[in-house]
């Protein structure tokens, strides 16, 4: 696998060497060589840009699987309750507000509901924005 970070910069070297050989080449005035080494400036800045979006690229594909891995993790630290997952205290008894489902379904992704105004139990996604009803909610701290 290429080095991306060695190739961006060996395409801004490249770059700095044609600038200089444009400077060096004032007094021989050949158009065609000229033209050829515009080409050559061009095709290395392409080089150079196309590595920088590979460079992105890979970023964010460490970044989800990161994401994933932690919620990989998050998904042992659960507790399910009629149908919701909840933190867990140490004897695995379900702790505060659970996850939204629709978005661990959708999106593998876990979002805390959020209390809305209404009955106890009346809860909202935040990203989502589904409505729940009955939604059970434990204490955030043990033996209360
Ligand atoms: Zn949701």
């Amino acid at each position: 696998m290429v080095d991306i970070a060695a190739g961006l910069s060996l395409a801004a070297q490249a770059i700095g060497i044609v600038k200089d050989l444009r400077e060096i080449d004032k007094g021989l005035d050949s158009a065609e060589y000229k033209a050829r080494m515009a080409d050559l400036y061009s095709a290395l800045a392409d080089v150079k840009m196309a590595l920088a979006d590979a460079q992105d690229e890979m970023k964010s594909k460490d970044q989800l699987i990161a994401e994933l891995r932690d919620n990989f993790q998050k998904k042992g630290d659960l507790v399910e309750y009629h149908g919701f997952k909840y933190e867990k205290f140490e004897d695995e008894s379900p702790k505060g507000i659970p996850f939204c489902p629709r978005c661990e379904q959708n999106l593998g992704r876990y979002y805390r509901l959020a209390r809305r105004e209404g009955a106890r139990g009346d809860m909202k996604c935040p990203e989502c924005k589904v409505d729940y009803r009955h939604i059970a909610e434990f204490s955030w701290e043990q033996g209360r």
